[in-house]
């Protein structure tokens, strides 16, 4: 298969184009690469296909936040490493333009109608992990425990007792939704709606399986390992494919989207991809500079303090903030601020020192309106 092309190129808009530019570029484009406007054309097929892959992602704001986040990886090699990756083929496009187009091209067609008896994707599961600071800064793996569904065995999926089965919906003859015609001010509206009798299953069940309740599926625990990248922040989802519920009729099964939970540090802070920390430093190695330890989220670094820093002073250390999660040796900053520590408990002798250090400072007396900071400069 050839390369990916860009999303947002596909589109022919910005990185950060709103929804409505989004939308627009993708009515434009389908419209110009639909099948009933290019008809044999393999092509315009293509194009077709790939401005709503492109839409299917930017439209929906959780699938672009991951996009922006991962890139194509985010959909094809499983940041969670379950393999597979976003499967477009089980989209029902159909559907997707159904709903734009379906007023434009060929009136009510039956083929782009969307229809219950086609294979249709799983819905996605969640699920939510809480990991350390630390853990996030490293990458980690974590173990959970997932209800995952499987076809009941006694009714093979299709919820009704075992020796009955399923009739088709006499409200929507098993098309599993219902079309509503509406007089309003301006004419007949037609609206379609999920059908209410059958939930747009299509069947009734009259007598239901007693192993599944009638669903069809039953829950079962299931452990997985999901891998967390080094760098993932607070609140971002990792989608581990095929996890999901299952598809009906061979669709294919939903995902599963871990959201992930960063717990905060005592010191550090994260702001993107840049770490904050606040240190400690003597008032003596102020004045007279020396070294002291810093905490990185590498281990502890010796830092030289030069002989007269001022307290609030921040430092940076290049490269040894948040690593990225698309690539660990990139990595953004840390700052520190250095704090000056005024002690509050002293000896008599060390009290001595300090006035006679006082009697002999020849500087400019601090006036009574000047910052404190000036005495440290
Ligand atoms: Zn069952
Ligand atoms: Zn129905």
């Amino acid at each position: 298969m050839a390369e990916k092309r860009d999303y947002y190129e596909v589109l022919g808009v910005a990185k950060n184009a709103t929804p409505e530019e989004i939308k627009k570029a993708y009515r434009t484009l389908g419209k110009k690469y639909h099948p009933d406007a290019n008809p044999g054309d393999k092509q315009a097929e293509e194009k077709f296909k790939e401005v709503g892959e492109a839409y299917a992602v930017l439209s929906d704001p959780d699938k672009r936040r991951q996009y922006d986040q991962f890139g194509h990886q985010a959909f094809e090699n499983g940041m969670g490493g379950a393999g597979g990756g976003f499967d477009f083929s089980s989209m029902d496009f159909s559907d997707l333009f159904g709903d734009l187009f379906g007023g434009i091209f060929g009136g009510g067609g039956g083929s782009s109608r969307r229809s219950s008896s086609g294979p249709m994707k799983g819905q996605n599961a969640y699920a939510s992990v809480r990991i350390t600071f630390d853990e996030a800064m490293k990458g980690t793996t974590r173990e959970i425990e997932i209800n995952y569904k499987d076809e009941c065995e006694t009714c093979h999926g299709t919820g009704a007792k075992p020796g009955t089965q399923p009739e088709t919906c006499s409200k929507c003859g098993g098309e599993g939704q219902v079309a509503y015609t509406q007089k309003t001010l301006f004419g007949i509206s037609r609206s379609i709606q999920v059908c209410p009798d059958c939930r747009g299953t299509g069947k009734i069940i009259r007598e239901k399986c007693s192993s599944c309740y009638g669903t069809g599926y039953v829950a079962k625990k299931k452990k997985i390992e999901v891998n967390i990248p080094a760098g993932i922040d607070d609140g971002q989802s990792i989608r581990v494919s095929n996890m999901g519920d299952p598809g009906t009729k061979g669709g294919a099964r939903g995902d599963l989207l871990v959201e992930i939970r960063v717990s905060d540090h005592p010191s550090f802070q994260r702001d993107g991809m840049d770490i904050y920390c606040r240190a400690p430093m003597s008032f003596a190695k102020a004045v007279l500079g020396g070294e002291i330890k810093i905490p990185t989220i590498d281990g502890d670094v010796l830092y030289q303090i030069k002989p007269g820093t001022a307290s609030e002073t921040t430092i940076r250390f290049k490269g040894k903030g948040v690593p990225s999660v698309r690539n660990k040796n990139v990595r953004g900053d840390q700052y520190v601020t250095l704090e000056v520590q005024i002690p509050d408990k002293l000896t008599e002798e060390q009290k001595e020192l300090l006035r006679k250090f006082d009697e002999s400072y020849s500087g400019p007396d601090p006036k009574p309106e000047g910052k404190k900071k000036r005495f440290f400069k």
